[in-house]
């Protein structure tokens, strides 16, 4: 079975209840060192599979114009990738999202599809953020550079600079998430510049313009290798503590 098909599984069982479980670090615990068989309190703290994420102070950029923002990714030909392209990535999710998911840029599928996280590596990330108690819908799921790259290359400097400075940074300063999950090495390589790979970047915060930023292998990479399934959930478990849910 699926890391995360289990981990939700047990996590659904120890509540105890339908559609809501206990986020209670000993069960998390348990399951990842099933030898340390700490006990399981009563849950002081409980997590709905689709809590009401959205931040409760009001946005500090809610003027920003999201729609015409999506309006002017589809029509943008600002660098060599429109030619590329069949379908620009259009940001989704909650604007007021207390969480938001980067990649660095679509992957081929995502393209044809019009939708980043789709097939097989978007039905991963809805158990990882099952886990989370969350779903989609309640973060906000973007990426820094909104074409796809031919044979999925490494973006060049021009590119990310081009869509950077367009989008992606307006993006940020609109949604003002509480933290972000960068799945991948692009963050912390483009804007943060830092050097490494994802192993050696992951597992711990950085801070981009006062916002946590927890980067770790994406799901794409969890396909190919499931072992490091437990370790992202180490690092989803960090999130979910910056974000108040455990
Ligand atoms: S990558 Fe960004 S800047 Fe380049 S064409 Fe696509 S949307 Fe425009």
């Amino acid at each position: 079975m699926d890391f995360f098909d289990e981990l939700i599984a047990q996590l659904k069982k120890e509540a105890g209840k339908k559609n809501s479980f206990a986020a209670d670090p000993n069960v998390w615990e348990n399951f990842i060192n099933p030898n340390s068989k700490k006990t399981t309190e009563p849950a002081t703290h409980s997590v709905a599979v689709s809590p009401a994420m959205e931040q409760t102070a009001p946005n500090p950029v809610s003027a920003f114009d999201f729609d015409a923002m999506t309006k002017n990714i589809l029509e943008c030909r600002s660098c060599p990738l429109a030619k590329v392209r069949k379908n620009p990535a259009v940001s989704y999710g909650s604007r007021n999202a207390k969480l938001m998911i980067v990649i660095e840029n679509p992957s081929l599928l995502d393209d044809e599809e019009n939708r980043i996280f789709s097939g097989e590596v978007g039905t991963l990330l809805d158990k990882m953020l099952l886990a989370m108690g969350l779903k989609r819908e309640d973060t906000y799921i973007t990426s820094i550079v909104k074409c796809r790259t031919p044979g999925n290359r490494p973006v060049t400097e021009d590119e990310l600079k081009s869509c950077r400075e367009r989008f992606f940074d307006n993006e940020v300063s609109a949604v003002r998430p509480e933290c972000i999950l960068a799945f991948g090495a692009g963050f912390a390589k483009n804007i943060l510049h830092r050097e490494g790979t994802i192993s050696n970047l992951r597992g711990s915060f950085d801070s981009y313009d006062g916002i946590p930023v927890m980067s770790t292998f994406n799901p794409a990479y969890l396909l190919r290798q499931p072992s490091a399934k437990k370790t992202v959930w180490g690092d989803l478990q960090m999130v979910m503590k910056a974000l108040g849910l455990k």
